[in-house]
C-alpha cells in the first residue's frame, strides 16, 4: 500500500484583495478517502477547492497531491464545479462536452479528437447513465441529467481524485440518488472530496466530514451535531 495521502495541506491561508477567506487551514486527505465538506454560506468551500487545484493564488501554505505539487498532478484531479457557473445555453451536443474533458492543455485550433478519446467518452457516458443521449444539446438536459454530463466530463482525464462542488444542488430526487450510487462506486478507485448542503450525503455517504468557515472548525467521523 501507498504511503501517500491524496492531499496535504499545511497552513493555507487565501484572501480576496484585503479580505480573508481561508485561514491557515490544515488537512489531509487519505488515498480513498471519501470527505464531505460542509459549512454557511460564504464560509469558504468553493475557494478551498480551487484553492487546491491552483486555480486562485494563496497568500501562504503548502499544498501536496500525492506527494507533489499540483502542477505536476494536472492530469489527476478531475473537477466538477458549481451548476451555476455554466453556460447552460452553449451549442454543444452531451458527447461534446464530454470529449472537452479529454482536451490538454496548449491545443492547436485545428485539434482533431482521436476515435479512442470518443470511445472513452462514450463508455464514461454509459457509466453516468446517459448513452442515450450522447448526440442532444446540453441546454436540453435537465438538472439531474447536466450534472451527471459533468460528472462524465471530470472523469474523462482518468482521475485518482475527484473534486465536486455541491453536484445535487438543482437535481430530482431520483437523480439525486443515481448520483451518490455513482459516487460510492467510484470511491472505490479514487479519493472524493464532497462540497455539500446535502444532509443524506453527510449521514450516509461521505467517510469523513470537514466544517469550513474560514477556519477548519472540524475534520472526523460524519456525525452532525451543534
Ligand atoms: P462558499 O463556497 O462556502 O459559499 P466561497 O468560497 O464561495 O464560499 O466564498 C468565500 C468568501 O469569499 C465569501 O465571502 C465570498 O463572497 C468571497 N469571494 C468568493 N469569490 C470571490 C472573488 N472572486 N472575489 C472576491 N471575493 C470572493
Amino acid at each position: 500500500m501507498s504511503e501517500k495521502k491524496a492531499i496535504t495541506i499545511k497552513d493555507l491561508t487565501v484572501y480576496y484583495g484585503q479580505t480573508p477567506a481561508l485561514n491557515s487551514i490544515c488537512l489531509n486527505v487519505e488515498e480513498k478517502e471519501y470527505l464531505g465538506i460542509i459549512g454557511p454560506n460564504g464560509g469558504g468551500k468553493s475557494t478551498f477547492l480551487k484553492a487546491i487545484l491552483g486555480l486562485i493564488p494563496t497568500i501562504q501554505g503548502e499544498i501536496s497531491i500525492f506527494g507533489k505539487s499540483f502542477k505536476e498532478n494536472r492530469g489527476t484531479i478531475g473537477y466538477v464545479p458549481q451548476f451555476t457557473l455554466f453556460d447552460r445555453k452553449f451549442p454543444i451536443t452531451v458527447l461534446e462536452a464530454v470529449l472537452m474533458g479529454r482536451m490538454k492543455k496548449g491545443l492547436s485550433p485545428f485539434f482533431k479528437y482521436k476515435s479512442e478519446d470518443k470511445q472513452i467518452a462514450r463508455e464514461l457516458l454509459n457509466k453516468v447513465g446517459l448513452s442515450s443521449l450522447e448526440n442532444r444539446q446540453i441546454s436540453a438536459l435537465s438538472g439531474g441529467e447536466f450534472q451527471k454530463m459533468l460528472i462524465a466530463r471530470a472523469l474523462a482525464i482518468n482521475p485518482k481524485l475527484l473534486f465536486l462542488d455541491e453536484p445535487t444542488a438543482s437535481v430530482d430526487a431520483k437523480s439525486r440518488d443515481q448520483i451518490f450510487s455513482l459516487l460510492e462506486e467510484l470511491n472505490k478507485d479514487m479519493a472524493i472530496v464532497l462540497v455539500t448542503h446535502d444532509l443524506m450525503a453527510i449521514s450516509s455517504q461521505v467517510k469523513t466530514l470537514a466544517c469550513l468557515n474560514k477556519t477548519m472548525i472540524y475534520h472526523g467521523e460524519p456525525e452532525l451535531n451543534e
